[in-house]
């Protein structure tokens, strides 16, 4: 079994949520992550983290993903998971959160187009 990406020393909210649960769920971008060593612990908060600090260790965390050769593999791991902590692909839980409700309205819309033509279509 691959291992997450973020390879965090510190502790995790959920460590085991942040195992792929099988290996071709992750696919082999995990060995190119910039996070592989989180040695700073930017990925995932400790508990009790004040705001102000969450806000500043995800900026770093975000800017780690920046310059991450595989940001989008990671992200949309993260999405179809969906990872419910942490930063990953360069969005954090909320964020994700978010992304995720606008594909879910953007599919409903799309259905309801799809629907419409074939009403129409059929006179
Ligand atoms: S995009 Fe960010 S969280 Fe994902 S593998 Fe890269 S550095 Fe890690």
């Amino acid at each position: 079994m691959l291992q997450s990406p973020h390879q965090p020393l510190q502790v995790a909210a959920v460590p085991a949520q942040r195992t792929p649960a099988r290996e071709d769920d992750a696919g082999p971008w995990h060995s190119e992550a910039a996070c592989r060593r989180d040695e700073a612990g930017l990925f995932f908060a400790p508990s009790k983290e004040p705001t102000a600090a969450r806000l500043a260790r995800e900026e770093a965390a975000k800017r780690v993903c920046g310059g991450c050769p595989v940001m989008i593999e990671c992200r949309e791991h993260a999405l179809m998971q969906p990872e419910p902590y942490g930063v990953w692909g360069g969005l954090t839980a909320a964020e994700r959160r978010v992304a995720l409700a606008r594909r879910r309205r953007r599919d409903i819309e799309l259905t309801a187009t799809t629907t419409a033509e074939r009403i129409a279509a059929a006179g």
